[in-house]
């Protein structure tokens, strides 16, 4: 393992899940993308842009400036109904205390493992992680419930989050996680936190992250179609033209490889 790899993140770890080889591509050699990952390419590009602006206007909403100003800066139609459907979402919300965009991590092994957070809303008795969606497809439960996002998330919270609870750790029973889509706005996804799930989360990310510090070689994955969309394709012989996204989970997977990576900017910052 480079020395260079310190930290670990859910989107560093799923990399490593998906195919080793990638998350050497990406994570160790820190290749820029060299290829467009779906076809359309502009279209997504504009998507990828626009879901990044509208985690912006969240923000800045959330951090204190008045929704009427903020709305002003919805400039596309994309942005128009997902912050319309935000504003409906957030009137409906009781958050409690909110810490937005907020950076935890902890040490996992050889690594520290990093995450940042769209929204923590801390209420009475429990406290609420919110992850801000803008895919164009709802990706099913099951399949964002074994997401390393959905255990790093949740598990890091209980491991690092005592600060945001008066210097006491959460209970995994007073968090849940849930990811709000700004194009699915009534069918968020819940994910109510367990202590059995969070002791078999955190084992599991000791093992990875074991597996990560020792490994010596990062094979491609056997699941070819984890390439037909995949940015490294070129340096794989795993062809050149981009494929269609056609069924909702894999263009999750394509969407998340280009997701809003605010974990870059927490492992500048630590
Ligand atoms: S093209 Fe396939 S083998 Fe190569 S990094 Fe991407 S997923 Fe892995």
């Amino acid at each position: 393992m480079p020395e260079q790899l310190t930290t670990l993140s859910q989107s560093s770890l799923q990399d490593y899940q998906d195919c080793p080889r990638r998350f050497e591509l990406r994570h160790l050699q820190r290749l820029d993308y060299p290829a467009i990952e779906t076809e359309p390419a502009l279209e997504n590009e504009k998507h990828k842009q626009e879901g990044e602006y509208f985690h912006r206007l969240v923000q800045q909403h959330l951090i204190g400036i008045p929704a009427e100003q903020v709305g002003k800066l919805a400039n596309t139609e994309n942005l128009q109904r997902w912050w319309a459907n935000f504003l409906d979402f957030r009137s409906l919300q009781d958050f409690g205390s909110l810490y937005p965009e907020t950076a935890l991590s902890a040490p996992l092994g050889k690594f520290r493992l990093v995450a940042k957070y769209d929204l923590i809303a801390v209420g009475k008795d429990q406290v609420t992680i919110f992850d801000w969606k803008t895919y164009r497809k709802r990706p099913k439960n099951e399949f964002l419930h074994i997401r390393w996002q959905t255990r790093v998330y949740q598990a890091l919270l209980v491991q690092a989050g005592a600060h945001l609870n008066h210097g006491k750790p959460f209970a995994p029973e007073q968090i849940e996680m849930i990811y709000w889509f700004a194009d699915f706005p009534a069918e968020p996804a819940r994910f109510i936190y367990k202590s059995n799930q969070y002791k078999r989360d955190w084992d599991a990310l000791i093992k990875i992250a074991d597996e990560i510090a020792s490994a010596s070689d990062f094979p491609k994955t056997d699941t070819v179609s984890k390439c037909s969309y995949c940015p490294y394709r070129s340096y794989c012989n795993r062809g050149i033209r981009a494929g269609d996204a056609a069924d909702a989970e894999l263009e999750t997977e394509a969407e998340e490889l280009f997701d809003i990576n605010f974990e870059q900017i927490g492992e500048i910052a630590f």
